[in-house]
């Protein structure tokens, strides 16, 4: 851990740090900067200066733990519902390419935990379990990102924006004789984010970006669209998703002569959505409970980092319930 080595109340070399504003993200450059003392008895009288700054940071930190966290509900989710047939992925010319192969569409039960014999980077797995999931993510994480974001005074809106991908992905899909590709999607430009206003601070909450190689997950408004976003789509809108939103939009177009296949796959991501939003509400007692700070925001970030892999953990355990059943017991018939 780096240290400032200074007191900020006596200018003695320093030994502790503030933890109220420890690992806060910056909005400017430079603002976030480590708050350190040489003993209790120097922050204790450097408090009344200091109180408002490490107010303002941990708020922002709190932030970046929401989004963190948010992020990794998505992803523990992804991991056991997952749905395209990949077997490889690779970055050729600036292009991240998804390997897929035809013979392992999955059938029944159409959404399938991630594949765990593949040899691919963090980096890269996330990107391929977000590709495409932008409409997923808004619905799926809209009553928990609601629930949290409600918890620390900010104000939130949904826009889509046509976003400049910093690595664009493919689908390739391997043809039968497996040597020749064959390309039939290409670089998606049209992304969903989360507008959050902190304290007079414009935020990104993006916890898809990973697709198009954009790293962080909370970024100052300003520097992502500068860097990422090369015009607004639609939007800015209320965010009033909850975990099916999309799908009952799409229910009700689908049409009387659409086959068994297409309304069973549907009943069953149907299913999955739930699954995760019973989890959820459980876990935040129904969001009727106090919203969480301390508790499960807060300490330092070796705690909140233990507390986020508990919570990743037990997520999927329950969404492996969800997946066990429906490869299990899924039963009805199927024509076309
Ligand atoms: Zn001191
Ligand atoms: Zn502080």
């Amino acid at each position: 851990m780096n240290y400032p080595v200074s007191c900020a109340n006596c200018g003695k070399p320093a030994t502790t740090r503030c933890s109220g504003c420890l690992t806060a993200p910056e909005y400017r450059p430079g603002d976030a900067p480590a708050t350190a003392y040489c003993d209790s008895k120097c922050q204790q009288q450097q408090w009344p200066t200091h109180k408002v700054q490490c107010r303002i940071l941990n708020k922002r930190r709190t932030l970046l733990r929401i989004a963190e966290l948010l992020k990794t509900a998505l992803f523990a989710y992804r991991e056991c519902v997952y749905d395209i047939p990949l077997t490889e992925v690779k970055y050729e010319e600036g292009i991240l390419r998804l390997l897929l192969d035809p013979r392992k569409i999955p059938y029944r039960p159409w959404q399938i935990p991630f594949p765990s014999d593949l040899n691919i980077s963090p980096q890269h797995k996330e990107a391929a379990l977000a590709t495409n999931q932008c409409t997923t993510a808004q619905c799926l994480l809209g009553p928990l990102a609601r629930y949290l974001l409600g918890g620390i005074e900010s104000t939130f809106k949904v826009v889509e924006v046509n976003a400049e991908p910093i690595v664009p992905w493919k689908f390739v899909w391997l043809s039968d004789s497996k040597d020749e590709l064959r390309s039939l999607a290409c670089t998606a430009v049209t992304h969903t984010i989360l507008l959050v206003w902190l304290r007079g601070e414009g935020w990104v909450i993006d916890t898809t970006g990973c697709q198009f190689g954009f790293g962080d997950v909370l970024v100052p408004l300003n520097t992502y669209f500068k860097k990422r976003v090369k015009s607004l789509a639609r939007g800015p809108f209320a965010y009033t998703e909850h975990e099916t939103s999309d799908l009952d939009v799409f229910d009700c177009k689908l049409a009387l002569n659409d086959t068994d296949t297409k309304r069973l796959k549907a009943a069953h991501e149907r299913a999955g959505r739930l699954h995760f939003a019973k989890f959820v509400r459980e876990r935040f007692d129904r969001y009727e409970s106090p919203r969480p700070s301390e508790e499960l925001l807060g300490g330092s970030s070796e705690e909140f980092q233990v507390r986020l892999a508990r919570f990743k953990g037990d997520l999927k355990v329950h969404m492996a319930s969800f997946v066990d059943f429906a490869s299990g017991k899924e039963r009805l018939s199927e024509s076309g």
